[in-house]
């Protein structure tokens, strides 16, 4: 079994995600406690950063920071042989209205979308769309599981990076049971260089495609994927600002056609619960072939703050044991019990910021410390934009219909 070890997680010169600028450090610890708390990084023998960036939100000297990739991106901009695409990932939409004085729990969907455009963004996309589509690839996987009786470990979710870090550097004999589904950006990246290239007649070659996330650690996933650019909330905060681009004066605009619808489930991914839920949804639609009923659109037992919940559902007659987790301190209680054979489940969500996406370590500091009252403030919008979706489940989703019919 693990122990903590009483050491800093050191930020390497090289860290992809996070950086460190030793002048500015005054030593509080903050990081070292978040580290040891919230993200367990320093179970066993090495300290390893799994790329959170939970320390860039706890810092208060603003010595460690994020890696700062918007600039890259504006020079994209100006290069007119490049067609520079962006991606809004659905945490980020309840956020970033914070850093511009609207309230908590803001959503701010179309003036983001207005603001990139402002900016110079050739296409604006959801990255909800893929989100769908990495729901329909895991629900797959766990019909699949759901009929082997000789499955040891349960299925485990592939999209929070710092997760896939963690179990891959202190539980590596689960790697094989973590899902094999990209993450919605990483898979948004694919689909963009080729099915939205291929119906734009642009060369993928000329596309720049930047995600704008909530989380540090998608600067790290993405060296193996076909998005270019990560850039965090706040760094488009701090862009926009830059630009001097008049926030109360943007008019909400809409996503560009063909990757800009997503369901509710594909909405509801920014939050602890919410992977679950969209599974669910979906495994139901695989086993029964049946419209889902209220019971499974509204999953209450996946929601909530609770770091670790669990749940039984019966779908066709079959008993699924699901446990949903945020930050790696209740992941590691959760894994230890598999392991030691004190608990089993089917379907095992991870998440490693507390809240889910929502709480990610690029969001906004505009509430420091990062408390419980604001990632609810933050988780309520998805839920509501959820709820008043016409369609709520990721296989229903018309615009993932058309792109697999070739249409
Ligand atoms: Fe990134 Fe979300 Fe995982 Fe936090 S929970 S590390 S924001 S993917």
């Amino acid at each position: 079994m693990n122990s903590l070890v009483d050491t800093k997680v050191p930020i390497n010169i090289d860290n992809p995600a996070v950086m460190f600028c030793e002048d500015l450090c005054i030593e509080c610890g903050a990081c070292r406690h978040s580290c040891e708390t919230d993200a367990s990084a320093n179970s066993g023998s090495q300290p390893v950063c799994v790329y959170c960036g939970q320390c860039t939100i706890v810092c208060p000297s603003a010595a460690i920071t994020e890696r700062y990739d918007y600039t890259d991106v504006k020079k994209a901009i100006s290069d007119s042989d490049k067609i520079v695409v962006f991606n809004i990932a659905p945490a980020v939409k309840v956020s970033l209205g914070e850093e511009f004085g609207m309230p908590e729990g803001c959503l701010s969907e179309g003036k983001i979308v207005a603001a990139l455009r402002e900016l110079g963004a050739n296409y604006v996309l959801d990255v909800c769309f893929s989100a769908d589509l990495t729901v329909l690839e895991e629900a797959a996987e766990l019909t699949e599981r759901l009929k082997s009786e000789a499955v040891q470990f349960p299925l485990f979710t592939s999209c929070c990076s710092s997760w896939v870090q963690y179990v891959e550097a202190f539980f590596p004999e689960l790697v094989p049971y973590v899902s094999k589904a990209k993450s919605p950006i990483a898979t948004q990246g694919n689909v963009v260089k080729t099915y939205f290239a291929g119906k734009h007649n642009i060369d993928p070659a000329k596309i720049v495609n930047v995600a704008v996330a909530p989380c540090t650690a998608k600067k790290h996933e993405i060296s193996q994927t076909n998005t270019d650019y990560v850039i965090t909330a706040r760094e488009l905060a701090k862009w926009i600002k830059e630009d001097g681009i008049n926030w109360d004066d943007l008019q909400a605009a809409d996503y560009d056609s063909l990757m800009g619808t997503a369901s509710g489930a594909g909405v509801i991914f920014g939050n602890t619960g919410g992977v679950t839920e969209a599974v669910a949804r979906t495994v139901y639609y695989q086993m029964t072939g049946k419209t889902l009923g209220e019971d499974y659109l509204n999953f209450q037992a996946a929601r909530g703050m609770n770091g670790i919940k669990t749940a039984s559902v019966n779908i066709a007659g079959k008993m699924i044991n699901v446990a949903v987790v945020h930050g790696l301190d209740n992941a590691k209680e959760v894994v230890e019990n598999i392991i030691y054979g004190k608990s089993a489940y089917d379907f095992v969500e991870v998440m490693a910021c507390r809240g889910g996406c929502i709480g990610g370590g690029g969001q906004p500091r505009t509430a420091v410390p990062t408390d419980d009252n604001l990632r609810k403030s933050r988780v309520a919008p998805l839920y509501k934009k959820d709820s008043d979706a016409q369609l709520r489940a990721s296989y229903q989703n018309p615009d993932v219909k058309a792109m697999e019919a070739g249409v």
